[in-house]
């Protein structure tokens, strides 16, 4: 699942008997089926899973037909709902205006940050002024992105931030016997945990250990939307740099707080701004410094630099100092550590996201 299904599947948790309008079947599915919800899965949505943000509007030509009639399936069961909940950016686009027209108000969980690294000028402009005309709330997991959604054109006394929260089991057990189990090497290792797409910048890492002699990395998680040239690239990359021994491609896991725990040190590398970042949490609640760069969320969750260190983008040096610093001198940072450790448990547990969004939806249904 990405992260904004993840978050979904943690949100919906207290939600048991209300309805899950799926575009297909899948992991989601299931978590949200063991939630309690009522899954109804879109006819005619397969599809739209692989139009992507991108796309030409020649190329999603042929699928409009298809968009028609989903909006006409969303009508239907937005009507026997009192709140519509969208939690990407595709159901909002899609259910903005059959919500609309059955007279049923919608909130619209906006994972991304709408700015100009990450969408077109005419993308921005259609999802905010959408939002301003049919969404009666906007919930962002972020300052950052409230900012970018208001400087895209939306309406700032619409947007409410509710922090992504989530939850995350320990294992009792020291790095070393983890590092054992998962077959990972003994030495100084180091860790990325993101969905592999080029504005994750995983290749910055990369370029970073280059400069790093004897530092190895894990790089965890796949391509989930397509991004398979990067992948690609990030290995022959690699391979290049004469690392191919020292960069562990471990795939998609199941299993990221027990890697988390078992490295010294997580670096989040995107080079474009950050909505949130998970990854940033986990790592905080795993109790493992992190070296992260400043863009979008990541300042915010990480105080300003005081939680974890803060590295301009694109930048292998600032990140190889940093992480040189990090291994050097371990206990320098255990009270920083123990610090981010204790604000991510008050700030980002699922039970207050999951509080903030039951409080706003109650609103938005009585109309307040
Ligand atoms: N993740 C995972 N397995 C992987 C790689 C990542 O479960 O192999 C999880 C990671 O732990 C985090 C989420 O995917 O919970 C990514 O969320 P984040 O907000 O960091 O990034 P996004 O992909 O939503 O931009």
């Amino acid at each position: 699942m990405s992260g904004a299904e993840l978050v979904l599947r943690d949100v919906v948790r207290p939600w048991a008997g209300s309805t899950a309008f799926l575009f297909e079947g899948g992991p989601l599915a299931d978590a949200l089926r063991n939630a309690g919800l009522t899954i109804r899965l879109a006819r005619r949505g397969a599809d739209l899973t692989r139009l992507r943000r991108d796309v030409s509007p020649l190329r999603a030509l042929p699928v409009l037909g298809r968009l028609a009639g989903l909006a006409l399936e969303l009508g239907r069961a937005a009507r026997a709902c009192d709140v519509v909940y969208a939690n990407s950016q595709k159901a909002f686009l899609l259910a903005a205006l059959p919500a609309r027209l059955v007279g049923r108000p919608l909130v619209w969980h906006l994972h991304d940050i709408l700015d100009g690294a990450h969408f077109g000028r005419a993308q921005r402009a259609v999802q905010a002024r959408l939002a301003n005309a049919c969404a009666a709330r906007v919930v962002v997991p972020s300052r950052a992105a409230a900012e970018a959604f208001v400087q895209a054109g939306g309406r700032r006394d619409r947007v409410t931030v509710v922090p992504n929260g989530l939850d995350l089991i320990l294992d009792p057990r020291p790095a070393a016997d983890l590092r054992a189990e998962l077959g990972l090497p003994s030495g100084p290792l180091v860790g990325v945990f993101s969905r592999l797409a080029p504005w994750k910048g995983q290749d910055v890492v990369i370029e970073a250990l280059a400069l790093v002699p004897g530092l190895r990395c894990v790089v965890v998680g796949s391509a989930l939307f397509g991004e398979d040239a990067y992948a690609a690239r990030l290995r022959e990359l690699a391979a290049a740099r004469g690392l191919t021994d020292r960069v562990l491609f471990l795939g998609q896991r199941d299993d990221v707080p027990r890697l988390m725990q078992a490295v010294d040190a997580v670096v989040h590398p995107s080079v474009d701004p950050e909505p949130f970042g998970r990854t940033l949490v986990e790592a905080m609640l795993a109790g493992v410094p992190v070296v992260a760069t400043d863009a979008g969320a990541s300042a915010e969750i990480l105080e300003g630099g005081a939680l974890g260190t803060l590295v301009p983008p694109r930048r292998p040096d600032r990140i190889a100092a940093a992480l040189t610093a990090i291994l050097a001198h371990p206990d320098d940072l255990a009270a920083r550590t123990r610090r981010a450790r204790e604000r991510a448990l008050t700030r980002y547990g699922a039970a207050r996201m999951q509080d903030d969004l039951a409080t706003l939806i109650r609103q938005v249904a009585a109309r307040v």
